[in-house]
């Protein structure tokens, strides 16, 4: 698993699971589903489906691309309530329900009607994606990339995390059967490394930010054999994941794509697919083509792709984090670049918001609609308050805004916020003087 940039010479077409010659297992038939090849994002070469992440030409990022079936949406409504009802849209063999994992996905789509009154937005849902196997979005991705690394014959699944995805793959492991190995910064919230290392024995905290902890990730890969990282050497499988989310969205509002929606950057990479999901959608004939505006959310102090969005320059200038919105801490974020693509052609934004703005939004998200976000939530949704505040966003327009994690996994972040309101003798008097 070590090749990030030669080419392979597999047949698809042999059903062998055996080496070959190179000592590179041999894919079976359908490992991959509908995906015929990886093509590069920057230059279109092509490369046959494999370990690879890179072009070998240009060194662009590598993207599944596909030749799809006919697909109904009475097929895809008939599959099961996880993410393997749109199988035959990613990049997985059609038996995939037959192998472990977490059966992510599904997740409900709100109506968030309090919350939208207090926004002023005449139609808003929340995607809640907390309420995944390990409470955050990341066990889409990791479901599609424990499914690569399997039909890679990896025997390592491993990752560089800001934190929610080391829980989803050290938990996807755990059920699958593989060793698995998690690195995140060492200064990550508690109880996001609790819930790694209830999964796996092998969670590496290192000394050193994000971009610090994929960087010695990239140099593992290289080094080790039959390591899958998850989001590096199976990144193009990986990232296919999050194109659900674009999925569930439009088959739960009745097959329709809405007319906005606000997503969360650290890599950038879950705005991308969903953009890719709906744009598959169209072509598919699944939902009717429409005009829709995408957003992005950064915190102010993780910012490099709204700094480049407001600039209105093509490249992105990595900055050091320094947010309580771990999970969007990605100095150096891969597909910045295609999120300000994304925004601008479709007319939508990349919006940023303070650590304090990011507080009162997961206290609006909890006020309102009784969802417990984390920092990650609380930017979309403080983002989503400050594009209505200054005319980005369409109040009149039907929108949605994505939750991606779980707010126990952040206390830290808000507990001076919130708090008893009072604390009392056991008696009827005293609770009378709180004048509750
Ligand atoms: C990873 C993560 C994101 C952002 O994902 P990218 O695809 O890297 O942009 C958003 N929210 C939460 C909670 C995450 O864990
Ligand atoms: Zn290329």
């Amino acid at each position: 698993m070590s090749a990030a940039v030669t080419e392979t010479t597999t047949d698809p077409g042999t059903e062998s699971t055996s080496d070959d010659q190179t000592g590179r297992r041999t894919l079976r038939a359908g490992a991959f589903g509908h995906a015929t090849a990886l093509s590069c994002r920057e230059c279109g070469h092509k490369v046959d489906l494999g370990p690879f992440y890179a072009c070998p030409e240009c060194f662009g990022p590598l993207e599944i691309v596909y030749d799809f079936p006919a697909v109904t949406r009475e097929e895809i409504e008939a599959g099961p309530r996880n993410i393997w009802r749109y199988k035959a849209l990613l990049p997985v063999p059609t038996d995939i329900e037959s192998s472990p994992n977490t059966e992510p996905g599904f997740t409900r789509l709100l109506a968030a009607n309090n919350l939208a009154r207090e926004l002023g937005i005449e139609k808003l849902w929340v995607k809640d994606d907390s309420t995944n196997p390990t409470n955050s979005f990341k066990d889409r991705v990791v479901a599609c990339a424990l499914s690569a690394a399997r039909e890679l014959g990896a025997t390592v699944f491993a990752c560089p995390s800001t934190g929610n995805l080391a829980n989803a793959v050290a938990a996807a492991g755990a059920r699958a059967g593989i060793k698995t190995v998690v690195f995140i910064p060492s200064n990550l919230e508690h109880p996001k490394q609790v819930n790694s290392a209830i999964f796996t024995e092998n969670l590496v905290a290192v000394d050193g930010n994000y971009d610090d902890v994929n960087k010695l990730a990239s140099e593992i890969a290289g080094e080790e054999e039959g390591w899958a990282f998850v989001n590096v050497n199976v990144r193009p499988y990986y990232a296919e994941g999050s194109k659900t989310l674009g999925y569930e969205i439009a088959e739960q509002l009745g097959w329709r794509l809405p007319d906005q929606i606000v997503i969360p950057v650290a890599s950038g990479s879950q705005l991308t697919k969903v953009d890719k999901a709906f744009q598959e959608l169209i072509k598919l004939g699944l939902v009717e083509d429409k005009p829709y505006k995408v957003f992005g959310a950064q915190a102010t102090g993780c910012n490099p792709v709204a700094t480049s969005f407001k600039a209105g320059v093509d490249a992105i200038r990595p900055v050091k984090p320094d947010t309580i919105a771990k999970s969007l801490a990605i100095g150096n974020p891969a597909d910045g670049i295609y999120v300000l693509d994304i925004a601008r052609r479709t007319g939508g934004a990349v919006e940023e918001v303070t650590d304090d703005e990011i507080r009162a939004g997961i206290v609006l998200l909890a006020r309102t609609e009784g969802i417990f976000t984390e920092t990650a939530g609380g930017t979309t949704l403080a983002v989503t308050k400050k594009l209505v505040e200054t005319g980005q966003l369409d109040p009149t327009l039907e929108t949605v805004v994505i939750n991606t994690g779980h707010g126990l996994k952040t206390l830290d972040a808000i507990s001076g916020q919130v708090s008893a309101a009072a604390t009392i003798a056991p008696t009827y008097a005293a609770f009378k003087a709180t004048g509750i």
